[in-house]
């Protein structure tokens, strides 16, 4: 904190410094590239957006609406226009990609519609360790296919992005929450078994047990858990649809390798939810583990907000939570390009060579750096391993006028006398093999 005027950051949130921002990229480079792979497409969609979104899509009564949703207080605008639309920041990103697609007339595309997202979201959260109240998520929804194929290519898919960066230890827990046909029978058997123990259970589990029975499954309470593990399980319950969808999605998955845990208790914080529901953790052992991705399908969501009936199913990856994971496990990742190549020039003489090494190191997309100056060799030198870059072209009179130049490396601290086009022939080549291999 400032010690003058007390400013700083907002509580929850974190500034993500420039040492940082290479395991950021990394993650996100390897996310898009397996989820463009897969056929999605990225949409981009406000960081605010009409409370009743939030509201309706995921649910009044949720902990997220209830207690975690951040409004903006309505002003008036400069132009003297008055708002009556009363916003939210975003919590999390199906209710308004979903939203979007309503809007854009997205059920006229060819179906399925395949997206995926990336930006912060915001909870009023108590923050602690792995919780903000800005955190950045990273989510795909898939549209318009109700079979269970969509709901395997969405587990895949955060699988598949997690394994690529590492994580080898991954805990897939899985269930299914039925539909509103089958639900409803199941919530009556859920109520009556804690009929008699509501003596036993928090005081947030007796609200849920009035307003969201299901939620009773998912109190993290020790003492609740225990009752939770011995009730009634709605896998046992679901209607023939529901069953039959669920076991081909387990099919899938078992196929293709990728093991799950049923978790009869797995019912997720979000209303909108149908049928299936999964989180994906760091690691099995229950101490170790941290939840790094939590999805499953909601097949009312669109109709809710507005639109048609529309098959949905996706997940929400967080992001902050991921990167902690690779930054402390001290797996090597790429680095950023920065600076690679530095021009100095030495007197006046120099500079017609030095505009044309530049303009062909540029056209080559190779990171080149010349602002003429007149400073010492030395303290050009300087400026130049200050700027991180992997080499120097010298070229001072002599060079010039003999068509060489002096390359030196500046992290190796050697340096060679070379024609001009061999310098950049050998320098084009080196960083031509590098670029493709990012
Ligand atoms: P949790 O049970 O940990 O509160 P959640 O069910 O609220 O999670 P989702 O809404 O499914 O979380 O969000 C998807 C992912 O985003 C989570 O699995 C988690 O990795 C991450 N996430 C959620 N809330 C936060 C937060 N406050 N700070 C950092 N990451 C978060
Ligand atoms: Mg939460």
């Amino acid at each position: 904190m400032n010690q003058e005027t007390g400013l700083q950051k907002p509580r929850g949130t974190k500034d993500i410094l420039p040492d940082d921002q290479p395991y950021w990229q990394y993650v996100l480079d390897c996310a898009k590239n397996v989820v463009l792979g897969l056929g999605f497409r990225q949409i981009n969609t406000p960081l605010y957006e009409d409370k009743r979104i939030f509201e309706r899509g995921v649910g009044e009564g949720t902990d997220i609406v209830e207690k975690e949703i951040f409004l903006i207080e309505s002003a008036n605008s400069s132009d003297g226009e008055i708002d009556d639309v009363q916003y939210a920041l975003r919590p999390e990103g199906t209710a308004g990609v979903t939203r979007s697609y309503i809007e854009n007339g997205m059920s006229s595309w060819p179906q399925p519609v395949r997206l995926f997202y990336t930006g912060p979201m915001y909870r009023r959260e108590r923050p602690q360790k792995g919780r903000y109240r800005e955190h950045r998520q990273f989510g795909v929804e898939i549209f318009g296919d109700s079979s269970a194929k969509s709901d395997y290519l969405s587990i895949m898919s955060a699988y598949e992005i997690l394994t690529k960066l590492g994580f080898s230890k991954l805990a897939v827990a899985i269930n299914s929450i039925g539909c509103p046909d089958c639900r409803p029978k199941y919530l009556l058997k859920l109520k009556k078994y804690y009929s008699d123990k509501l003596d036993k259970v928090c005081d947030d589990c007796r609200r849920r047990y009035d307003q969201k029975p299901l939620r009773l499954l998912d109190c993290k309470n020790d003492g609740c858990r225990k009752i939770a593990e011995g009730a009634p399980q709605i896998l046992d319950k679901l209607c023939a649809p529901c069953r039959a969808h669920f076991q081909q999605t387990l099919e899938y998955l078992d196929d293709f390798g990728i093991k799950f845990n049923l978790d009869p208790t797995l019912v997720r914080g979000l209303d909108y939810y149908t049928r299936t529901v999964f989180e994906i953790s760091s690691h099995e052992d229950k101490e170790r583990k941290t939840t790094l991705c939590g999805g499953g399908r909601y097949d009312n969501l669109a109709e809710v907000l507005g639109g048609n009936k529309t098959p949905a199913v996706g997940w929400g990856m967080g992001l902050d939570r991921v990167v902690a994971e690779i930054k402390a496990s001290k797996v090597k990742i790429p680095k950023l390009r920065g600076v690679e190549v530095v021009i100095l020039e030495l007197g006046k003489t120099a500079k017609k060579v030095c505009k044309k090494i530049y303009s062909t190191f540029r056209d080559q997309n190779i990171n080149v750096f010349y602002i003429p100056s007149n400073d010492t060799l030395r303290s050009q030198l300087k400026m130049a391993s200050k700027l991180e870059a992997d080499y120097a072209v010298i070229v001072g009179q002599r060079e010039a006028l003999s068509n060489s130049v002096i390359v030196r490396d500046l992290k190796q601290s050697t340096q060679e006398d070379m024609p001009m086009t061999k310098a950049i022939n050998e320098i084009k080549e080196k960083y031509n093999s590098e670029i493709k291999n990012c």
